[in-house]
C-alpha cells in the first residue's frame, strides 16, 4: 500500500508539474500571439425577443495557437489578467471590434441601431487611462459612443467598488451602453445595483439552464427582471439552448436573448453571411 501511494504520489506529481509547464509555456506564448496575431474574435448575436431580428454581436476573443490549435478564453484570459497582457489585449479587443462593426456599418450590413458588446476584465478598469483609450478607438474608428456595450462582470465590479464606479460614471456620460455580464452568479446585492449605472443585467447562463415551466414563475429569473424594471434596465438572458427556454422568457417578457438556440459565436465570414440573411426568430 505504501508502495502504490508513492506511485499515486508521483502520477499527480508529474501531472502537476506538466500542467504548471503548459500554464509557463502559454504566457510564454501569448506574449508574442498578439504581434503574430493569433487572436480573433468571433461573434455572437443579441436577438430581440420580441422581433426576433438580430440587434448586437457580443465580441467573444478566440485564441488560435500554432502548435496547441484553437484555446479557449476560459483558460488563457486568467493568465492574461494575472500577467498584465490583458492590457494590450484587451485594447486589441476593442479597436478591432470598432473597426469590424464600421466595417459592418459601410457595407450597409447593419442599421443605426445596432450594436457591438465587448468583455472588460477588471485589470482594465484599474489601469489609468482606459477612458482616454476608448475615446481614442472611438474616434479613430467613427464609431459614435452608443453602439458600444461593455459588459463587466459583477465580481469585476466588486472587487474595485470605488474606482469602477468613478469609470463607470464618465463612460455613461459618453452615453456608452453598461452591461452587467454573468448576473446572479456574484454578490448581487440592491444596494450596489442602485450605486451603478448600468443600463442592462445580462442573467447568467446557469439560471437559463434551470429555468422549467414549473419554476418560471418563482425562482430568481422573474424576480431578476423586475427587479430590472424597477431600475429602468433591460435584460440579456444568456445561454438560450431550447425553444421551451425562449417560450418562457418571452412570457416573463424578457427583452434580449443569446445562445446556441439562435446561433453560436462565428467567424467574421459567418457573421457576414448571417447579416445578409437577416434572419427572423
Ligand atoms: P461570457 O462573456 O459570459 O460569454 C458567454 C460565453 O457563453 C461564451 O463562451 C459563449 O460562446 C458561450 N455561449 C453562448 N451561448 C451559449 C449557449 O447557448 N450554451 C452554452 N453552453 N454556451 C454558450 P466563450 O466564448 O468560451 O467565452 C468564455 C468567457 O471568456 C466569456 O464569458 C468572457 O468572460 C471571457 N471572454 C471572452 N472574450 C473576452 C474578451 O475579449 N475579453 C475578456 N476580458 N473576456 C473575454
Ligand atoms: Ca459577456
Ligand atoms: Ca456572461
Ligand atoms: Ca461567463
Amino acid at each position: 500500500a505504501k508502495a502504490l501511494g508513492k506511485a499515486q504520489y508521483q502520477v499527480f506529481d508529474t501531472a502537476m508539474h506538466e500542467a504548471v509547464l503548459r500554464l509557463l509555456q502559454l504566457e510564454t506564448d501569448m506574449r508574442r500571439a498578439l504581434e503574430a496575431q493569433e487572436f480573433v474574435l468571433h461573434y455572437q448575436p443579441i436577438v430581440s425577443l420580441t422581433t426576433g431580428h438580430i440587434t448586437g454581436l457580443e465580441a467573444l476573443l478566440r485564441w488560435q495557437h500554432p502548435q496547441q490549435g484553437f484555446i479557449s478564453p476560459i483558460e488563457f484570459i486568467p493568465i492574461a489578467e494575472e500577467t498584465g497582457l490583458i492590457l494590450s489585449i484587451g485594447e486589441w479587443v476593442i479597436r478591432t471590434a470598432c473597426q469590424q462593426l464600421r466595417n459592418w456599418q459601410q457595407q450597409g450590413l447593419v442599421d443605426q441601431r445596432f450594436s457591438v458588446s465587448i468583455n472588460l476584465s477588471a485589470r482594465q478598469f484599474v489601469q489609468t487611462n482606459l477612458i482616454q483609450q476608448i475615446d481614442q478607438i472611438l474616434f479613430e474608428t467613427q464609431i459614435s459612443p452608443f453602439h458600444l456595450k461593455l459588459e463587466i462582470t459583477e465580481s469585476n465590479i466588486m472587487n474595485n467598488t470605488k474606482l469602477v464606479t468613478s469609470i463607470l460614471k464618465q463612460l455613461k456620460k459618453r452615453r456608452i451602453h453598461l452591461s452587467i455580464d454573468d448576473f446572479g452568479t456574484g454578490y448581487s446585492s440592491l444596494s450596489y445595483l442602485q450605486a451603478f449605472p448600468a443600463d442592462s443585467l445580462k442573467i447568467d447562463r446557469s439560471f437559463i439552464q434551470r429555468l422549467t415551466k414549473s419554476s418560471v414563475n418563482s425562482g430568481l429569473i422573474p424576480a431578476i427582471i423586475s427587479i430590472a424594471r424597477a431600475m429602468q434596465m433591460s435584460v440579456v438572458a444568456e445561454g438560450i439552448e431550447t425553444l421551451e427556454q425562449l417560450t418562457l422568457l418571452k412570457h416573463l417578457n424578457c427583452e434580449l436573448g443569446q445562445g446556441y438556440l439562435f446561433s453560436a459565436p462565428l467567424s467574421i465570414a459567418e457573421t457576414n453571411e448571417l447579416l445578409i440573411k437577416n434572419p427572423c426568430w
